[in-house]
Order: C-alpha cells, then sequence, then structure tokens
C-alpha cells in the first residue's frame, strides 16, 4: 500500500485541498513552495503513462482547475506541473500524482498547514 493510498483511506492526515470520488488532492508535506499541491486518481496506478486517455483528461482538467484557485488564493504569479516517472526521474511514491508548485515572485516563507487551506476558499 502507498502512503497516497493511505491518505485516500484517511489512516494518515493531509492538508486537503479537493477531493470527490475518483481524485484527491493535497499539500505536500515537503513543499518545494507554498501551496505545493499533490493531485492524485484515488485508483491505483504506478504513473501517469499507465492511466488511461479519459483519466488523463480529468487528472489535466482538475489540474488546471486547482492551478487557477491555487493562484488565485495565495496570489502566486506563476506555477509549474511535474509528474516524476520512475525512480530514475526521481519518483518516490509509485501512485499516480501531479506536482502544483506555485510560484511568487517574491519572498514568501515555505510553510504547510491549515492556513493555506483557508486562503483558498
Ligand atoms: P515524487 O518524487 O514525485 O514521487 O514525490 C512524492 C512526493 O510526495 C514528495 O514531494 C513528498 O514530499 C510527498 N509526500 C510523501 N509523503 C507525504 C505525505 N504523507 N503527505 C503529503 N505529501 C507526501
Amino acid at each position: 500500500m502507498t502512503i497516497f493510498e493511505k491518505i485516500i483511506a484517511g489512516e494518515i492526515p493531509s492538508y486537503k485541498v479537493y477531493e470527490d470520488d475518483e481524485f484527491i488532492a493535497f499539500l505536500d508535506i515537503q513543499p518545494k513552495n507554498t501551496g505545493h499541491t499533490l493531485v492524485v486518481p484515488k485508483k491505483v496506478k504506478t504513473n501517469v503513462l499507465e492511466e488511461d486517455q479519459a483519466t488523463v483528461a480529468k487528472l489535466f482538467t482538475l489540474c488546471q482547475e486547482l492551478s487557477n484557485k491555487l493562484m488565485k488564493g495565495l496570489d502566486a504569479q506563476g506555477i509549474k506541473w511535474q509528474s516524476n516517472i520512475n525512480e530514475v526521474a526521481g519518483q518516490e511514491v509509485f501512485h499516480t500524482h501531479i506536482h502544483l508548485i506555485p510560484y511568487y515572485g517574491r519572498d514568501v516563507e515555505v510553510t504547510v498547514g491549515e492556513e493555506i487551506i483557508k486562503k483558498l476558499g
């Protein structure tokens, strides 16, 4: 069982940005920047290359929606999408996920916590 399955099952806590029947998004515990979010399909596949096209379409649509929410809510100036596929590319959790990493263009303390979720409304 991956750590993300435990988060989906509610067995370990997370700062939830979004959830529906098929997807969950939560703050990365070791954020590159404040608001660093992981977008995860609930059905387990190893990485995005293993997903069917319908899931990829929904996943990327959700990444778009959540990126807009993060940019507005946190007043970010840019955002980076990243998916590490296989260990050689830096993948550590073998359950599909897309990193959404906001960029601010100004000094912003890197934090993770409920205060960020509140700003997203
Ligand atoms: P990757 O290298 O793409 O597989 O990245 C996995 C990410 O999952 C890393 O950025 C970790 O900080 C993050 N991560 C690991 N455990 C947790 C957790 N319990 N809650 C939130 N994020 C986590």
